[in-house]
């Protein structure tokens, strides 16, 4: 879609209806936020969920003054929490590379959540810690080191470990390790053996009705150092299990529910205090609007002005921010040095 520039000029207005097409259409506000604006929004939020790819880190690097407003909100007391649609790594792991980039020693594993954690805390929740019963995992290091926490018995990751199909075109049978009424759950991430021995061992054990379906996150695609390179991210894997098995999984990452539930359990947060900044409309935006929260775009990432406004356009106002930035660094007060 083309977006003229007179509509970007005309995103954060007054006026809420913008000719388009000439159609009107119905802009929800949103605002551009500096240093100077912030300040007065500042003291209506005590909790700051921020996203991290995108907002406080780009691939390895950190994204410039980042680490010295979340010093700022930390100086104000405020309430600071990660939350990444993210599995592959483990909250531990996420914290070292949070200390690495020079972030506040207040941003730790205590102050992160990513789905892994949220999977191992749905099964645990779920009465499949204790090895009473098994989980098929298709997932990273990370997913298996917070299930491990929990003592959540699991088997599936990594490389299928022989092809013993014959040369025919189709498989007509595969041999699953554990019997389906011993396994209590298959969970779906990122992984990158994955392929068709572990789809159709995912299908089979979710023949099992009382077999739960539990996914980190559906995200497309994730990003890269390779600007012209496709990463596919957990969804494609997710839709897959999904569409053979004829089962909708429980997603617990952005913008789903469990992740709200997750952090208002552990936190008891007041969602109208509560502000939710990252660098995607469909997953970070989407998720502050669906439970309540203030939301911010930051444009350190991944969606831009144009992302806003076609989704204006469309009429997904779950996908327009209150407020939008350029980056966390843009709203440090000039005269504060941290
Ligand atoms: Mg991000």
């Amino acid at each position: 879609m083309k977006i003229d520039a007179s509509l970007i000029a005309q995103l954060h207005g007054e006026q809420p209806l913008v000719m388009h097409d000439h159609k009107p259409i119905l802009f929800r506000r949103t605002r551009s936020i500096n240093a100077e604006s912030f300040q007065t929004i500042v003291k209506d939020i005590d909790t700051f969920i921020f996203d991290a790819d995108g907002v406080l880190w780009l691939g390895d690097g950190v994204i410039q003054g980042s680490p010295q407003f979340i010093d700022y909100l930390i100086s104000l007391d405020k309430q600071v929490i990660v939350l990444t649609n993210n599995a592959t790594k483990s909250r531990a792991v996420y914290a070292k590379k949070l200390a690495k980039l020079g972030y506040n020693s207040k941003l730790n594993k205590n102050t992160l959540v990513n789905p892994a954690a949220v999977v191992a805390d749905t099964l645990a929740r779920a009465g499949l810690s204790g090895g009473k019963k098994k989980v098929y995992m298709i997932g990273s290091q990370g997913m298996r080191d917070e299930m491990d926490e929990l003592d959540i018995d699991y088997f599936g990751y990594g490389p299928e470990p022989q092809d013993n199909s014959d040369g025919s075109a189709f498989m007509y049978d595969i041999e699953l390790k554990e019997k389906p009424e011993d396994v209590g759950a298959v969970v779906v991430g990122y992984e990158k053996h994955f392929n068709y021995h572990k789809l159709m061992k995912a299908a089979n054990y979710l023949r099992n009705p009382e077999c739960m379906f539990v996914a980190t996150n559906e995200d497309e695609t994730c990003p890269g150092p390779k600007p012209g390179v496709i990463i596919p991210d957990a969804g494609p894997l997710v839709a897959a299990v999904k569409c053979a098995a004829n089962r909708d999984p429980v997603t617990v990452g952005k913008p789903n529910t469990p992740a709200f539930d997750y952090i208002q359990r552990k936190w008891n947060i007041d969602p109208k205090r509560t502000i939710m900044i990252g660098d995607r409309t469909n997953t970070d935006v989407k998720f502050g609007r669906d439970h309540g929260l203030k939301t911010m775009l930051v444009l350190s990432g991944c969606h831009q002005t144009d992302d806003i406004v076609q989704n204006q356009i469309a009429g997904k106002h779950d996908m327009v921010p209150d407020f939008y930035a350029s980056c966390l660094g843009a709203l440090l007060p000039n005269e504060r040095h941290y």
